[in-house]
C-alpha cells in the first residue's frame, strides 16, 4: 500500500488532507514520497520558526534523548530549570507553567484567571481561535467547532475583535479576564488594532479583570518581536505560548504575571509539562532565534513580502495583511482550489478561513524563495 492509502485507510478522518506524502525537510524546503520539492509557507501551522532539520535543534534533541527524558514536576531538573529561567527573562514574567500544546496553554491560562479572581466570566473575540479542547474551544468563536460538542463550558462570551466599545460594555464585575490574540490567525489573519489592545488592557486593570494574550502563532519571533505583545508595549498578566517554543516538539507554556495570585500546589498540573526532551529542544531552538535575529528578520522580510503581494495586480484580491511573517491574502473566492493551484507549483500556504491564503513560512526563509512564493501567487491569481 501506498503512504496515502495506508493513512487514508487507518486515520481517524478528522483531517482534510492534501494528496503529498512530506518525508523530509531543511529549512523552508520540504519534499513529498516522490522527490518533488516545495517551498514551504505552512511551517508546521506555526510550529516551524526555526526551520526544519535544524541541526543544533536535532543535537540538543539527541544529546537530552539519550540522557534523560522522562522527569515529571514532582523531581527538580536541570533543563527545566534552565528553560524556566530563561522564558522568564524573555518575557520579563516571573513565573512560568509548562505544558504540551497551545490549548493546554489556554486551558490553564483560563484555570489561572478564574482561581485568581475568584470570578467566572471569560471574554473572548468573534474569529478568535484558542484551541479544541473544552475550556479553549468555548473561547473558539467558529461554530463548525463549538457545535458537535455542545454544551460547552458555561461563563464564555464573545465581541467582535477590534471593537473596543464593545468590549468596554462586555466587561462585568465578574469577568475573570478578557482572551485575545495579538493577531488573529485561524480567523483570518487579522492584526489587533494598538488603540484595541491597549484599550482591552485598560479596560481590564479598570475592572479587576486579567489580561491573557494568546500568543500560541504569533509567539517566537513570528509578528517581528520575540513575543507579539512586546511590539504594542502590552503588560498582559497570562501569555499562552506553544507551537514554535521547542523547534517543532510538542511542548506549551503559559507565563504568569504579577497580577495573578499565588497558584497553590495541586490545583493544576501535567505529566508530560515540562520534561527535560522538550525543555532541552525549547532551550536549542531560543538560543538559535536570537543568535540568529529571527524576530528581526521576520520584521524585514515581513515587510518586503507584504509589499510585494500588495503590488500583485489581481481582481480575485480583496486586501493584503499581516504582520512579520505572518500574512494573509483575502480574496473574493474560497481559497482551496487557489492552493492546490500553488502546491502544484511549489508552494505550499494554509487557509485562514473559507477566503483568506495564509502565508506561515518558517522565519529562516531566503528572500529568494518568498519572490517565488510572490510570482507563484502572481501567477494562481492572474
Ligand atoms: C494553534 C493555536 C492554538 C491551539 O494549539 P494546539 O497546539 O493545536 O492545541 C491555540 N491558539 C492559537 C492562537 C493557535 O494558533
Amino acid at each position: 500500500m501506498t503512504i496515502l492509502d495506508t493513512e487514508n485507510q487507518f486515520t481517524s478522518g478528522l483531517y482534510t488532507k492534501r494528496p503529498i506524502a512530506i518525508v523530509r525537510g531543511q529549512g523552508a524546503r520540504l519534499w513529498d514520497s516522490e522527490g518533488r520539492e516545495y517551498i514551504d509557507c505552512v511551517g508546521g501551522q506555526g510550529a516551524a520558526n526555526i526551520g526544519h532539520a535544524n541541526p543544533q535543534v536535532a543535537a540538543a534533541i539527541a544529546a537530552q534523548a539519550a540522557t534523560l527524558i522522562s522527569c515529571p514536576e514532582m523531581f527538580y531538573n536541570d533543563r527545566r530549570a534552565e528553560l524556566e529561567q530563561r522564558l522568564c527573562a524573555l518575557s520579563g514574567f516571573p513565573r512560568v507553567y509548562l505544558c504540551n500544546s497551545g490549548t493546554e496553554s489556554v486551558e490553564a491560562a483560563i484555570k489561572f484567571a478564574r482561581l485568581s479572581t475568584g470570578r467566572k466570566g471569560i471574554l473572548a473575540c468573534m474569529r478568535g481561535f484558542h484551541g479544541r479542547t473544552f475550556g479553549a474551544l468555548s473561547a473558539t468563536w467558529e461554530k463548525k467547532y463549538r457545535e458537535p460538542f455542545e454544551p460547552l463550558v458555561p461563563g464564555f462570551s464573545h465581541v467582535p475583535y477590534n471593537n473596543l466599545e464593545a468590549l468596554r460594555a462586555a466587561v462585568s464585575e465578574d469577568t475573570a479576564a478578557v482572551l485575545l490574540e495579538v493577531v488573529q490567525g485561524e480567523g483570518g489573519v487579522n492584526p489587533g488594532a494598538p488603540e484595541f489592545l491597549l484599550g482591552a488592557q485598560q479596560v481590564c486593570r479598570e475592572r479587576g479583570a486579567l489580561l491573557i494574550l494568546d500568543e500560541v502563532q504569533t509567539g517566537f519571533g513570528r509578528t517581528g518581536t520575540m513575543f507579539a505583545y512586546q511590539g504594542f508595549g502590552l503588560e498582559p498578566d497570562l501569555v499562552c505560548l506553544a507551537k514554535s517554543i521547542a523547534g517543532g516538539l510538542p511542548m506549551g507554556a503559559t507565563l504568569i504575571g504579577p497580577r495573578v495570585g499565588e497558584l497553590p500546589a495541586q490545583v493544576h498540573g501535567s505529566t508530560f509539562g515540562g520534561n527535560p526532551l522538550a525543555c532541552a529542544a525549547a532551550l536549542a531552538a531560543i538560543d538559535y532565534i536570537e543568535a540568529n535575529h529571527l524576530p528581526g528578520r521576520a520584521a524585514e522580510l515581513g515587510a518586503w513580502f507584504l509589499g510585494a503581494l500588495r503590488r500583485i495586480e489581481s481582481p480575485l484580491i480583496r486586501e493584503v495583511r499581516g504582520a512579520g511573517l505572518m500574512v494573509g491574502v483575502e480574496i473574493k473566492q474560497k481559497v482551496t482550489p487557489y492552493l492546490q493551484a500553488l502546491m502544484a507549483e511549489g508552494v505550499l500556504a494554509l487557509p485562514a478561513g473559507l477566503t483568506v491564503l495564509r502565508f506561515l513560512p518558517p522565519l529562516v526563509i531566503e528572500q529568494a524563495d518568498l519572490a517565488v512564493v510572490v510570482e507563484k501567487v502572481r501567477k494562481v491569481l492572474a
